[in-house]
């Protein structure tokens, strides 16, 4: 008997002229995701698409592939039948074995229509069959078990129970975006929520190597394999800190540093997306978390993007963020202790109403332009691939 895991889109986000675009970018994020987690085919229905496993075993890792890929809002381990309700009747008769449960549903769907039975009929004989041996009641609206039937071409796919996945849209559908990556909890999640809405993510991380120890680049490193489940490669570009670090401490009052760094960050972050045609920059600020993340110092910084500065945290709560962490996986690694290049050097407390005026008079005395491609050209980059695994948290 053949195996297959049934995948399920959100119907309303894919509607329209873009479904079978979505649909053959998803068929191929699944491809890529289950490579190495015994599938044999990938296939495309009418209004599903199909896995066919290489045997039970594979289960349990395909689940979690499956799991991780946007665009997915729920599926199915299946079993296939032949195109013969009595065949299809003995099958639920095994599996019900034991099975307690007081309402059910048959929901038949015939994709093959040349099988000679509608859907209609087909749920009213089977379920009529499942009544009579369990003596539980149809409920149309709120069963407590779901038994679907998928008449497809040659065989008739029977399955039951749903898992559910984040939904959005397949990675690729929405292009490529750069993400500033820290060692921290907050942009991790950021950038797994534009990844949930179809974007590709380039990450950029700025350390102050050798000026402090690896630590961060380590941590980047780390989060970066861990978020590449949902794009199954990821580019990472290590961004040097340390000449305009020098400088910035040599000429700058300590209270504006972390705006310095942070407007230095932004433009080194915007070459690096433009030469990569990426349409947008991401951060994990949320408003207000932290003294630097006021609104006049999202300002000064976002004053020097020539594109969209995106924050997908922008209105979350720590618990909120950290909850996402944790689900992720991400959190063990975020909260190891490193040396952040955002440290160095800096006050307690901070500018939190940083003027635009005084910021720029004090870069004036900066050799800005090229210290920015002092750094572009010191940059390192790195490609992770897709490490399939099994967590326990996922
Ligand atoms: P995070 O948890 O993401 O570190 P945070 O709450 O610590 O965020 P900040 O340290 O103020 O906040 O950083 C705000 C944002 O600036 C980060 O979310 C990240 O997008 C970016 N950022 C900060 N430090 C770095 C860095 N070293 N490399 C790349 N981006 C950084
Ligand atoms: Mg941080």
């Amino acid at each position: 008997m053949k195996t297959y895991v049934i995948v399920k889109t959100h119907e309303l986000a894919l509607k329209g002229k873009n479904r079978p675009w979505f649909m053959r970018r998803l068929v191929e994020n699944l491809r890529t995701a289950t490579r190495d987690a015994g599938v044999s085919n990938v296939w495309q229905g009418q209004m599903l698409i199909g896995l066919t496993l290489e045997n039970e075993e594979a289960w349990p890792l395909v689940k979690q592939q499956v799991s991780d890929c946007f665009g997915v809002a729920k599926f199915y381990k299946a079993y296939s039948a032949p195109q013969d309700l009595n065949r299809v009747k003995d099958m639920l008769a095994s599996w019900l074995v034991g099975r307690e449960f007081n309402s059910f549903r048959v929901t038949a769907n015939r994709a093959d229509k040349r099988f000679p039975i509608k859907s209609e009929s087909i749920n009213r004989d089977v379920g009529q069959f499942v009544k009579d041996l369990t003596g539980a009641r149809v409920d149309l609206t709120r069963p407590e078990v779901q038994i679907f039937l998928e008449v497809v071409p040659g065989e008739i796919l029977v399955y039951f129970d749903e898992v559910r996945a984040h939904g959005g849209l397949p990675v690729g559908v929405s292009g490529l975006v750069s993400a500033m990556l820290s060692g921290g909890i907050d942009s991790p999640v950021a950038a797994w929520h534009m990844m949930k809405r179809g974007c590709r993510v380039h990450f950029v991380h700025f350390h102050s190597y050798p000026l402090v120890d690896r630590s961060s680049i380590e941590k980047a490193e780390e989060l970066v394999q861990l978020l590449t489940r949902h794009q199954y490669g990821s580019q990472l570009s290590l961004v040097p800190m340390e000449g305009v670090q020098k400088q910035i401490i040599l000429e700058t009052p300590p209270s504006y540093r972390v705006i310095l760094y942070r407007r230095f960050m932004m433009r080194v972050t915007e070459a690096l997306a433009r030469s990569r045609g990426a349409k947008a920059i991401i951060t994990g600020e949320s408003c207000g978390q932290v003294s630097s993340q006021t609104l006049d110092n999202m300002a000064a910084i976002d004053a020097v993007a020539n594109m969209p500065v995106l924050r997908p945290l922008i209105g979350a709560n720590k618990e909120e963020i950290i909850t996402q962490a944790r689900k992720m996986d991400t959190y063990p690694v975020s909260i190891l202790p490193d040396q952040d290049c955002c440290s160095l050097f800096v006050p307690r407390h901070p500018e939190t109403r940083a003027k635009l005026e005084t910021v720029e008079r004090l870069e004036s005395a900066l050799p800005m332009g090229e210290l920015v491609q002092q750094a572009i050209e010191n940059t390192q980059s790195r490609l992770l691939r897709l490490v399939a695994s099994e967590s326990p948290n996922r």
